[in-house]
């Protein structure tokens, strides 16, 4: 049997794992007890990882050989790798010839890893000369992203795991960390247990598992984070729990912002929140007055149309009363998807460069020119996610490829995301599992390998680098996502004949030369790892920066009170609540919120192949309030339409407490083959998102997957 170290694909956290081995087969895996992330912990998922890629799953799911579609709707028929390559340049080559390079569009990522997100976007910005090129992590980390860069000026996560431990107060604000990154929750169990003294707030719209650990429970109402946080500041500013000398010395920005919050008053903010008064006031007193204060955050955060203002008002608090660049201190949040922070670090975004480069700095765009040996990084931003789909609905983008990810499940408004994927003239979709939605739009589908079979690497929520290993052979013709695009990149490459290109930009023999290519383009970056090579990683994971001639990476951040803006300070945002896009209203008087579960990823594609992860919950339902249930005459189990001004599906009714009043959940997992339904058009539509919306937050374009209007009537 062999063993080999490598990584969960799920989470954010980014456990070790070993995988077990023989010959072809993975047989087993086990928490790695020398991973810093987890020290041999797994969760459900991570621990039934091995069944996943079983013979008999893969038989069953898995996409083995590049398969091409002669006419929209028919099945696919198998074609060679250089056939399938040759008609992919020749689609690509055709509509950049015709219509331009910004005719053209790649939707990646969070699970690839870091080495294939540099492939992809070089490929996108240095050799085809667009910049649209998103990725799911979109939908996932870019409001966290942006509120890092208003007020600290670089989206780099100043706080580690390791700071649990020194944290006297933890406030965990939308993010049910007790099923959706279930090793760090243990962390947390265990900082409680070692120090009682420990203070819990939590503050959700949903009384989730994550609340039974809090000594303070906020349960406000949906969209009105920043309401909270500026109602807190409020009251540290008149109660003086702020720091004053830290604001002074390190910061700029708090007379406009401290003039915002004077209106937020503790009776105002009460009544918008829906929280108490005597709450509110102790919210902020342990905060503030705390030793040391840690903030965990995440979707509940970022998937909001004020998801920069509510990431950038948590910040203005940790800054206010210098929570932060000491043990057990600062704003920490937590990543969705197991690389969202390695695609940030690339520069895999419709507006970011490389190594944490700005698309919109001239200096930038030519340091990224230069370091690729082209003639220029284009000035034009790309298109995010959601007007990615919306361009190739509207027949602008005609072209589009879309590697390890299910956009037709996991993208709000389904049916523009359908519309799009039908009016596109070629579609690719490089993927691992033949299952998804996805796939029945594409008219090339090429076959890439996937956990346990694929090599490069990935940082997870605390800026730790870790190792992603082969520990069988890739089945069938997969290959790895990286290797597609290069094979594509010189073969279009010889086709557009750039002729300041005489010899290949990609000149890749396997992952680690990619990674050696990337750790260059940091040099002097603040996430510099040109110290971190293969060999260091071997060895143990690390944080960033690392710097050339550096042993370890740097656990902590801004310890020094110095942020990388331009005069050193920190800035605070001034950050004017907004309701949510959609509000409630007599048509549509339910808000609906989405999330995960504990025991399932994403659509499902790897972890809906395991009958025991059914367990914890075996389908799909809407969760309302036993009240509201009451109130509509409506029971457990009976079958209800949930209608939003865009579409509507039919599941069964669940009474749950945890919901608010006037408010619904539904899980975001299950697609098309269980939750059928139409748009408000009469198109058949599938899954939750054909009821969400794609309101965007207008500085990081996420869109607001935590909130929708609806109805609920029954069927
Ligand atoms: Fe994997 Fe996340 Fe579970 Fe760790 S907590 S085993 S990374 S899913």
């Amino acid at each position: 049997m062999k063993q080999t170290r490598s990584t969960c694909p799920y989470c954010g956290v980014g456990c070790g794992v070993i995988i077990e081995s023989d010959g072809a087969q993975i047989t087993g895996v086990r928490g790695d007890p020398d991973h810093p992330a987890n020290f041999g912990r797994l969760c459900t998922k991570g621990s039934t990882l091995h069944l996943t890629a079983s013979a008999a799953v893969t038989v069953q799911t898995r996409l083995l050989r590049p398969m091409q579609r002669a006419t929209r709707g028919s099945a696919p028929e198998p074609i060679g790798w250089d056939g399938a390559l040759d008609l992919a340049v020749e689609k690509f080559a055709q509509v950049i010839r015709d219509h331009g390079p910004d005719a053209v569009g790649f939707y990646v990522s969070g699970q690839l890893l870091t080495e294939d997100y540099y492939v992809f976007n070089k490929l996108a910005k240095g050799l085809i000369g667009t910049n649209n090129i998103d990725t799911n992590s979109r939908l996932c980390m870019s409001s966290a992203v942006a509120g890092y860069k208003k007020t600290l000026g670089a989206d780099a996560p100043p706080a580690c795991y390791d700071d649990l431990k020194s944290a006297d107060c933890l406030f965990i604000v939308g993010s049910n960390t007790a099923w959706a990154h279930p090793i760090l929750f243990r962390r947390i169990e265990d900082a409680k247990a070692a120090n009682p003294a420990l203070k819990i707030i939590v503050a959700d719209p949903r009384r989730t598992d994550t609340v039974e650990i809090a000594d303070l429970f906020l349960p406000i109402q949906p969209g009105t984070d920043v309401m909270l946080f500026n109602g807190m500041l409020h009251l540290m500013l008149w109660e003086g729990w702020t720091d004053a000398r830290y604001i002074a010395e390190h910061t700029s920005g708090f007379d406009a912002l401290k003039a915002t919050v004077r209106d937020c008053t503790p009776e105002r903010v009460a009544q918008v929140c829906g929280i108490a008064q005597d709450d509110l006031l102790q919210a902020a007193r342990l905060f503030a007055t705390s030793a040391a204060t840690l903030s965990l955050y995440c979707q509940g955060l970022n998937q909001s149309s004020s998801g920069t203002a509510k990431n950038a008002a948590l910040i203005n608090l940790h800054l206010a009363t210098a929570q932060i660049g000491k043990p057990g201190a600062g704003p920490f949040s937590l990543t969705g998807q197991p690389n969202a922070m390695g695609g940030r670090e690339v520069g895999g975004l419709a507006n970011l460069l490389s190594a944490h480069r700005d698309l919109a700095n001239p200096e930038h765009r030519a340091e990224v020119a230069a370091l690729w040996g082209v003639p220029e990084v284009p000035e034009k931003p790309g298109k995010t996610a959601v007007e990615m789909f919306q361009a190739a609905a509207d027949g602008e983008i005609r072209a589009l490829w879309i590697a390890c990810t299910n956009p037709a499940q996991s993208m709000p408004d389904q049916a523009t995301v359908r519309r799009a994927l039908e009016r596109c003239e070629f579609v690719v979709v490089q993927e691992a599992f033949s299952t998804t939605s996805t796939c029945d739009f594409a008219d090339l589908l090429l076959p890439a390998t996937t956990w346990g079979e694929k090599e490069g690497t990935v940082t997870n929520s605390e800026r730790r680098i870790s190792r992603v290993r082969p520990a069988v052979p890739a089945p069938g013709q997969t290959r790895d996502d990286w290797a597609i695009g290069v094979a594509f990149a010189r073969k279009l490459e010889a086709r557009l004949a750039r002729p300041a290109n005489p010899s290949t930009l990609f000149p890749y023999g396997n992952a680690e030369s990619v990674w050696n290519e990337h750790r260059e383009s940091t040099r002097g970056r603040d996430l510099d790892i040109t110290g971190m090579s293969y060999a260091m990683l071997e060895a143990a994971p690390q944080q960033w920066p690392l710097r050339e001639g550096e042993t370890t990476g740097l656990a902590r951040l801004y310890e020094d009170g110095v942020f990388p803006t331009p005069d050193g300070r920190a800035r605070f945002v001034d950050t004017v609540y907004k309701p949510v896009a959609e509000a409630r209203e007599a048509r549509y008087p339910f808000s609906l919120n989405t999330g995960r579960l504990r025991d399932q990823w994403h659509g499902m594609s790897r972890t809906g192949t395991l009958g025991r992860l059914f367990g914890h919950v075996a389908e799909p339902s809407v969760q309302m309030h036993p009240q509201d249930m009451a109130r509509r005459q409506l029971a457990e189990g009976d079958l209800v339409h949930v209608t939003s001004r865009r579409g509507s599906i039919v599941l069964p009714l669940a009474a749950s407490a945890e919901v608010g009043l006037s408010q619904a959940f539904i899980a975001m997992h299950w697609g098309g083959e269980y939750l059928s339904g139409s748009s408000s058009t009469g198109e058949r539509l599938a899954g939750i998102n054909a009821l969400t919306t794609p309101s965007y937050c207008p500085d990081s374009k996420q869109p607001e997957l935590k909130h929708a209007a609806v109805k609920i009537l029954k069927a």
